[in-house]
């Protein structure tokens, strides 16, 4: 570690004393301590539980009660007391005829409940281990079925007369916040399933990333990742991962912070701590990095003629068929085919901008001269058309007719936050900076011991 000694116990110590201080006021408060994200503190990761290589399992303890059984706002009422509800679960095989058939119910019910608008179709293909409620009245006439479509999901059918009506009613979740740590050796998906995040989360990590770093040119063994999540649950049940609050990733010792805030409209979007966007009006790179293996990070193609011509592009080597992204928001200025280009597709981007996409197997759909795009709009499929050894992206960006190095040239912003919202910006990313302060600070000493 690069921390001194002195310092590492000094911060464990404190540490310490904030985990105290942490585990006495949940004690305290836990009569009335609702789980959700903005009360939810982290407490201190055991550090026996640490890897060497730094994949943090299960940092966020879930510390304090989880909520059971929470009404949705905007559920039906509950059912008069007297109706007799009947709890079912869906069996392999078994379709609405037969679940009614064995609870006594008669064909006339089944007709009437899946035809019920507008949700009776959605009885016709019911699953194994969903659970259907039954509730019947005095009289034993079937009054409202509930079918748990999915974790947060139920659907309603309600008697009006001789027919059903239906609803959906949606759960609110609970929102726990979670911390993963990673570090690099070779990919970024390798290291984030070592530290337990899905593909899925590993995605949208590096998508907001993606106008600063170029995941399949620049990732270098030791960088690092930390993310603070949401994972959401439903009567104690995990159901699923919500938004990315916050995340820190360091590139080759570039420490990029983003943000996650919901602006006075309601539009979400990353930020910076100091508010500048993390969008920008090009993508460090031009390819889906996702498809694309370790074992091609850190390859670079030879061009064929690289003696006699000079090479004014970046080469991303990738399988055939890894989709190729516009760059930036603009038109296309050619979509068309030469013998040392191959495939080739060259976009305008306002007055200055230009990008060119060199060797693909083929376009992408509605890619012709003239076609607007937008930014990480498909153009293309990497290929190794015209003068290629190897199927590769070659990818040139020329600022004012002139070919520049896109991952080093400087370029322009996305509109900041708006200065009408700074001060709640403020705030809200000054909460979550630390939230991550204190998660690497947790790291670091766990690593340390
Ligand atoms: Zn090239």
């Amino acid at each position: 570690m690069q921390f001194p000694r002195a310092h590492l116990i000094l911060i464990f110590v404190l540490s310490l004393g904030l985990t105290a201080f942490v585990f006495a006021k949940l004690t305290e408060d836990s009569e009335d301590m609702r789980f959700n994200t903005d009360a939810t503190l982290a407490a201190i990761p055991d550090a026996a539980t640490l890897s060497e290589d730094t994949a943090i399992e299960e940092a966020a303890l879930q510390t304090g009660e989880v909520n059971t059984a929470i009404e949705p706002a905007d559920a039906a009422p509950p059912a008069p007391p007297k109706w007799q509800a009947t709890r079912t679960e869906v069996r392999p095989g078994d379709n609405l005829a037969l679940i009614f058939k064995r609870h006594g119910l008669s064909p006339t019910d089944v007709y009437a409940v899946s035809n019920a608008q507008p949700l009776g179709k959605r009885l016709r293909s019911i699953f194994p281990g969903h659970e259907l409620t039954l509730y019947q009245d005095e009289a034993g006439q079937l009054m409202q079925v509930d079918y748990a479509s999915g974790p947060l999901d139920t659907l309603i059918y309600e008697r009006e007369g001789k027919l059903f009506t239906s609803h959906q009613v949606t759960a609110e979740p609970d929102r726990i916040l979670a911390y993963k740590h990673g570090v690099i050796d070779h990919s970024l998906f390798v290291a984030s399933q070592r530290a337990g995040l899905t593909d899925n989360l590993t995605m949208r990590l590096a998508q907001i990333f993606q106008w600063d770093v170029d995941f399949v040119l620049d990732i270098r063994p030791g960088d690092a990742f930390y993310v603070l999540f949401e994972e959401l649950f439903h009567e104690n049940e995990f159901v699923g991962y919500g938004e990315i609050l916050a995340a820190e990733f360091v590139n080759q010792g570039d420490h990029h912070r983003a943000i996650l805030y919901t602006d006075d409209a309601g539009d979400k979007d990353y930020f910076s701590p100091n508010g500048t966007s993390m969008r920008k009006a090009f993508l460090r790179a031009p390819v889906e990095f996702s498809r694309i293996s370790s074992n091609f990070n850190l390859r670079r193609v030879h061009p064929l003629f690289k003696t006699v011509r000079p090479h004014r592009g970046i080469d991303y080597a990738a399988p055939r068929g890894t989709p190729i992204l516009a760059a930036g928001d603009g038109r296309v200025t050619r979509a068309s085919r030469t013998k040392p280009n191959g495939n080739y597709v060259v976009i305008q981007h306002g007055e200055q901008f230009v990008t060119k996409y060199l060797h693909l197997s083929k376009f992408g759909r509605g890619i012709k001269s003239g076609a607007k795009v937008q930014q990480g709009q498909t153009i293309g499929y990497v290929g190794a058309t015209g003068w290629a050894t190897a199927a590769h992206l070659h990818y040139e960006f020329l600022v004012n007719g002139v070919h520049q190095n896109p991952r080093t040239v400087s370029l322009p912003d996305a509109q900041p936050i708006a200065s009408s919202e700074m001060p709640r910006f403020k705030q809200h990313a000054a909460e979550f900076a630390a939230k991550l302060d204190t998660y690497k600070t947790q790291v670091a000493v766990a690593l340390a011991r």
